[in-house]
């Protein structure tokens, strides 16, 4: 993300001192806690929140609990919220917060009272004008519940505002649970069309099959897209015919994974089941689980002619240029998923306002916002001769640094 930075940077011809503030986070806050587990012992969880900046407004982002979790990927994560809110012009900063745990081992009662202790902990960073989170990787509308109301019970009054991704009945948006996969899906389908491709029975393969790969699965589904492969964490499937998405999303809602599910080939061991999907023949593919997925090591091998990131960050730098060279088309993460921070921003502003919008005019809302960032990034790209993810950086940067000059530097 640093790397990318740099080199927006550098093309931009950007003031130096402009490029020194925008390349580190503002904030960055550690904190360890004990949390009582059902079996009577103490354990001491590691956390993190990052502020990477607020130039725009409060700064954004989610929260994961994952083993791997750590102050450096948490940064990265911040940095890329930042690029993705300018990108797609919305009033935030970029944030993300995380815990290293392995919530598929812990119990209800012992992720509420992890959440709880973890909001205590980074209260001085959090609130609807500071620092607004909401669900990552493990996290969902029942975290954020617990975030909200461990919030307004130290404030002593409710505050719906302080985090979104929440249900709808707490103040949460409609529309929001769904609004990343429908984004993803709004730009693949864009992208299709520039290409000359046909929706209707295009190849896609998805990684991952939780908020973000299960939704965009769906909606490209429904528009006549053929759902080839899909991995989780629990292994792969495989049907060249075509995957049934929906029925395929009732078995995971029921078992949390796609394991057991008979509508194809199931190829139970997860990492021989990605290596098949991120390399095999297919139109799109959409890394939609986590980071570092496309590597130099298997960059060479990818066939799809189109890959839209719905994870954040899962190409790295060294395969972006291996897959540059062999004209694969890759639109980036910081504006391909960039439809879950708008509806964030959506709900922001409906809670603010104590007002409630129809699912309809929250779906139509995104759908301007999402096709208004593609066309100026896809023709800043043709512009300037730019990949799409050069193009996206290049306009996100610009955009932070003439903020940060109008500002100045304080004092
Ligand atoms: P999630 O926890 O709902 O789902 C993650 C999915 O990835 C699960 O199906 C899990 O089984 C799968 N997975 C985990 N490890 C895997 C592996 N090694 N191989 C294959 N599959 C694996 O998380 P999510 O909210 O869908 O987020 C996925 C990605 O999208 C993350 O990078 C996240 O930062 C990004 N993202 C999420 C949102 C959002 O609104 N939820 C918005 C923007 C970006």
């Amino acid at each position: 993300m640093i790397g990318r930075i740099d080199a927006a940077a550098k093309r931009l011809n950007l003031d130096p001192s402009i490029h020194k503030t925008l390349r580190t986070p503002r904030r960055s806050l550690i904190v360890t806690f004990p949390v009582k587990m059902d079996n009577g012992e103490v354990e001491v969880f590691t956390g993190y929140r990052v502020q990477y900046n607020y130039v725009k407004g409060p700064s954004k982002g989610g929260i994961r609990y994952h083993p791997d979790v750590t102050l450096e990927e948490i940064t990265a994560l911040a940095g890329l919220m930042a690029l993705k809110c300018a990108v797609v012009d919305v009033p935030f900063g970029g944030a993300k917060g995380g815990v290293a745990c392995d919530p598929k081992k812990m119990s209800m009662g012992e992720l509420e009272r992890l959440t709880r202790r973890y909001t205590y902990m980074i209260l001085p960073l959090i609130g609807p004008e500071q620092d607004i989170p909401a669900p990552d990787v493990n996290t969902d509308s029942q975290t954020m519940s617990w975030i909200m109301d461990t919030y307004s019970m130290l404030r002593g009054y409710t505050v719906q505002g302080v985090v979104t991704g929440k249900p709808v009945e707490l103040g949460g948006s409609k529309g929001r649970a769904t609004s990343t996969g429908r984004g993803i899906a709004y730009v693949a389908e864009e992208m299709l069309r520039t290409l000359g491709m046909d929706v209707n029975g295009t190849a896609v393969c998805v990684q991952g099959f939780g908020n973000v790969g299960m939704n965009v699965a769906k909606f490209l589904h429904e528009d006549g897209c053929k759902i080839v492969g899909i991995t989780d964490v629990t292994g792969g499937l495989f049907n060249p015919g075509g995957i049934d998405v929906p029925n395929l999303a009732l078995h995971a809602g029921r078992n949390k994974m796609i394991r057991g599910f008979s509508g194809g080939e199931f190829v139970p061991d997860h990492v021989e089941a990605n290596r098949r999907l991120l390399t095999m023949k297919t139109d799109v593919l959409i890394p939609a689980a986590l980071e570092n997925q496309i590597a130099e090591s298997n960059a060479s091998d990818v066939k799809a002619r189109l890959i839209v990131e719905g994870a954040n960050g899962p190409i790295t730098r060294g395969a972006d240029v291996i897959l540059n060279k062999k004209g694969v088309h890759v639109v980036p993460d910081i504006l391909a998923n960039s439809g879950g921070v708008i509806v964030s921003y959506f709900e922001w502003v409906q809670d603010i306002q104590a007002y409630l919008w129809s699912e309809q005019e929250v779906n139509a809302r995104l759908k301007d916002l999402m096709t208004a960032a593609f066309a100026q990034v896809r023709e800043f790209a043709d512009k300037h001769e730019v990949t799409l993810r050069e193009a996206a950086y290049m306009l996100a940067v610009n955009k932070m640094a003439e903020i940060t000059r109008l500002r100045g530097i304080f004092p």
